[in-house]
């Protein structure tokens, strides 16, 4: 994808159609934020970004993660970073994601959320986290099932040393729109029963690459976007 294109092209090109997703839904520009997705790509891909005013990235695999943050750390002293952890979670892999992230996105269970709480240092902010639902029913997809939503939500408010601040989802890839939309619709109801239960939230983490003019159609605030961005991806990236 986009082979001939550079970064900086690409990430205006990312904001251009953003800002036109966002025209085409009458929403404000300033509504929708966007997370660069880095996973697999290194930390001068990272700063090159960076650079370029964006905050936000997202890793979802742990161990080049902790590189990465360490090297952006170590060379762009002078850059805002915003690290959000995106993938899978091994409850015994809690601690650095506790001790080293701003935001974790995929929490899906009671467990996860205790443990990111007791592991989470105290000087820190609270962690900023949404809840992952599983809105496509794959079983091979991490995420807790639409009728978990409110009481891992609860669970979640009991913990001072977390924040909830909204729902993440990863669809089922589709080409067409008007069935990425329902699959988007489905997380916002999530989303708006949560707020209608009581939850202060203002996060809802949909729309990827292939799809954000959908999200956005269905009130995303939150874009994770790697490919379109950093190019694409090696098709099997290394487990942890
Ligand atoms: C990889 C990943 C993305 C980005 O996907 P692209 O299609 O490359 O934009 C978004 N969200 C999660 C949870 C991911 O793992």
């Amino acid at each position: 994808m986009n082979g001939e294109s550079t970064l900086p092209q690409r990430y205006a090109a990312l904001l251009a159609r953003i800002e036109s997703a966002c025209l085409v839904s009458d929403r404000a520009v300033g509504s929708v934020r966007l997370l660069a997705v880095s996973k697999t790509f290194d930390a001068s891909a990272v700063l090159s970004v960076a650079r370029l005013g964006q905050t936000a990235f997202g890793e979802s695999y742990l161990q080049e993660a902790l590189v990465k943050i360490d090297a952006c750390l170590a060379s762009g002293a002078d850059l805002a970073f915003e690290w959000h952890f995106i993938g899978p979670i091994q409850s015994n892999k809690t601690r650095p994601i506790a001790e080293r992230f701003d935001w974790v996105q995929s929490v899906d269970r009671e467990k996860i959320a205790r443990r990111l709480a007791e592991q989470r240092p105290p000087d820190l902010a609270p962690l900023q986290v949404c809840l992952q639902v599983n809105v496509s029913g794959e079983a091979s997809k991490s995420g807790c099932t639409p009728e978990e939503a409110l009481a891992l939500a609860r669970v979640i408010a009991t913990l001072p040393a977390l924040r909830l601040r909204g729902v993440m989802a990863i669809p089922a890839p589709d080409d067409d729109p008007a069935r990425q939309r329902e699959q988007f619709s489905r997380v916002r109801s999530i989303y708006t029963d949560l707020q209608a239960a009581g939850f202060d939230l203002d996060t809802l983490s949909i729309g990827m690459s292939d799809d954000l003019e959908s999200a956005i159609a269905e009130g995303s605030t939150m874009l994770r976007v790697g490919s379109a961005l950093f190019g694409r991806r090696p098709p099997n990236p290394v487990a942890q």
